[in-house]
C-alpha cells in the first residue's frame, strides 16, 4: 500500500475515534419556501426541514430579483466565464460589480476573487511577500482563510488575544518601530457572534503606523445604513486600509472581494496568484451578486427585520431557560459543551423535529465549547421559533436527565 493510502486509513480511524468524522446532510433549498428545505428519507420520501443554520443571512439567495438576474445572465451570456480576468473572463458585469463594491465600502476600488477564502488567503500572502520584514498582528480568533495567507509568509507573526486592545498595543509597542506592520482582524466573529471594537483598534494601529485589514464577511449586507458592515455602522470604514468581504453570506450568492485604495487594488490585480491564475466568476453569479448588493444597499427594512428576528429568538430562548451565549450580533450560539452530545442533539432535532441546526465542534471551536449555531433570517416566522424553542427544550431536558 502506498504510504499516503495508509496515512488516510489511520488518519480516518483517528478522526472517527475522536468524534471528528464529518458527514454532510443533503438538503434541497426551496427558492419559494426559504428557510424550509427538503430532504429525502432513507425510504425515499421527501420531508420538509426548517433550516436554522444558513449563512444566507438575509435570504437574498432566493430573492426574485437575484434569481431573475442570474437567469437572465445565463440565457444571454451562458454558464461559465470562459477564462481568467485576463483571458476573456472580464465582462461588464465584473467591472460593474467591482464599482458597486467599492461604493458599498466608500473606497476608491475593489477586486473580485473566487471566494472570500481566496480573497483573504491570496491578498494576505501577496502583501506579506511584497516587502521584507513585515510584522503582522493577527487576532487569535481569525478565520482559517486569513491564517492560511499569513502562515508560511516571510513575516514575523504576532497573535494577539481576541479583541484585547491592551494585548494588541503591548505587542505593537514591542515590535521594531521601523518594520512595516499590519493588524488583521474581523468585525463579527462567526462562532461567538461578538464584534470587534474597530475604532479603538484603528486608534492603536495609527499610533504605531500599522495598516489595517478587516474581514467583514459576517457583516456585509447586515450592518450599517447601507449594509457596508460594522465599519460603516461605526463610521470608521475610512480608517481601514483593506476591507475584505464575501458575496456568499449576506448577499446570498458566491465570491469574495477586497475594497481598498487604487494602488493596493491595482498591485494585487497584477501580482496575487489566487486572482490571476483562476477563472473569473461566472456571469450568472456576477449578475446575481450585483442585483443582490444593489437591492440590499437600499433595503434597510430587511436589515431591521433580521435584527428584530435575532433579538426575538434570543429572548425566547432565554425565557425558555435554554443556555445561549450572549451576543450583540445576529448569531445565536446555543451552548452544549460536548462533541458527541452536540452531534446527537443536532441529529434528534433533525429526526424528531424536522429542524436543521449545525453542530459546531472542534476544531472550529475549542473542546468544551461545542454548540449549535443558530442564524435566524428575516424569513423565520414566529411559528418556526415556537417550534424550535420547544424542540430544543425537549432535546436539552432529556440530555440533562441522562447526564444526571
Ligand atoms: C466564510 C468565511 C470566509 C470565507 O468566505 P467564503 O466566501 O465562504 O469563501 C472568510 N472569513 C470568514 C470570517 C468566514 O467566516
Amino acid at each position: 500500500m502506498h504510504p499516503f493510502r495508509a496515512a488516510c486509513r489511520s488518519g480516518l480511524a483517528r478522526i472517527r475515534a475522536e468524534g471528528r468524522y464529518r458527514t454532510f446532510t443533503p438538503l434541497r433549498k426551496q427558492a419559494d419556501r426559504f428557510p424550509v428545505f427538503t430532504t429525502t428519507t432513507p425510504d425515499g420520501l421527501t420531508r420538509d426541514i426548517t433550516v436554522w443554520s444558513s449563512n444566507d443571512y438575509l435570504a437574498m439567495g432566493v430573492h426574485p430579483a437575484v434569481i431573475q438576474a442570474a437567469t437572465h445572465a445565463a440565457i444571454t451570456m451562458g454558464a461559465g466565464a470562459g477564462g481568467t480576468r485576463n483571458i476573456a473572463g472580464t465582462s461588464h458585469l465584473h467591472d460593474a460589480l467591482e464599482t458597486e463594491l467599492a461604493a458599498l465600502h466608500n473606497k476608491p476600488a475593489a477586486l473580485l476573487f473566487t471566494s472570500g477564502y481566496v480573497a483573504n488567503q491570496t491578498t494576505l500572502a501577496t502583501m506579506l511577500r511584497s516587502l521584507p520584514n513585515w510584522h503582522v498582528f493577527s487576532d487569535a480568533k481569525n478565520h482559517n482563510s486569513m491564517i492560511a495567507g499569513i502562515k508560511g509568509a516571510p513575516a514575523t507573526v504576532h497573535i494577539w488575544a481576541h479583541n484585547n486592545l491592551e494585548d494588541l498595543e503591548r505587542r505593537l509597542a514591542a515590535a521594531p518601530p521601523d518594520a512595516p506592520k499590519l493588524v488583521a482582524f474581523e468585525s463579527v466573529y462567526s462562532m461567538d457572534g461578538d464584534i470587534a471594537p474597530i475604532g479603538p483598534i484603528c486608534d492603536i494601529a495609527e499610533r504605531y503606523h500599522a495598516m489595517t485589514y478587516l474581514d467583514e464577511v459576517h457583516a456585509v449586507g447586515l450592518y450599517g445604513p447601507t449594509g457596508g458592515g460594522i465599519a460603516e455602522r461605526d463610521a470608521v470604514a475610512h480608517r481601514i486600509d483593506i476591507i475584505e468581504g464575501t458575496l456568499a453570506k449576506g448577499f446570498g450568492c458566491h465570491g469574495g472581494y477586497i475594497a481598498a485604495d487604487r494602488d493596493i487594488v491595482d498591485f494585487l490585480r497584477s501580482t496575487a496568484s489566487g486572482f490571476i491564475f483562476t477563472t473569473s466568476l461566472p456571469p450568472t453569479t456576477a449578475a446575481a451578486a450585483l442585483a443582490s448588493i444593489r437591492h440590499v444597499r437600499a433595503d434597510q427594512a430587511r436589515r431591521e427585520t433580521l435584527h428584530e428576528r435575532a433579538a426575538t429568538l434570543k429572548s425566547r430562548l432565554a425565557a425558555a431557560g435554554i443556555p445561549i451565549i450572549p451576543t450583540l450580533s445576529h448569531i445565536v450560539p446555543v451552548q452544549v459543551g460536548d462533541a458527541t452530545q452536540c452531534r446527537q442533539i443536532s441529529q434528534r432535532l433533525f429526526d424528531e423535529f424536522a429542524i436543521y441546526a449545525t453542530p459546531i465542534n472542534y476544531p472550529t471551536v475549542p473542546v468544551g465549547e461545542e454548540r449549535l449555531r443558530l442564524t435566524p433570517t428575516p424569513l423565520h416566522t414566529d411559528a418556526m421559533m415556537n417550534h424550535l424553542v420547544s424542540a430544543l427544550q425537549n432535546v436539552l431536558t432529556v440530555r440533562k436527565l441522562r447526564v444526571a
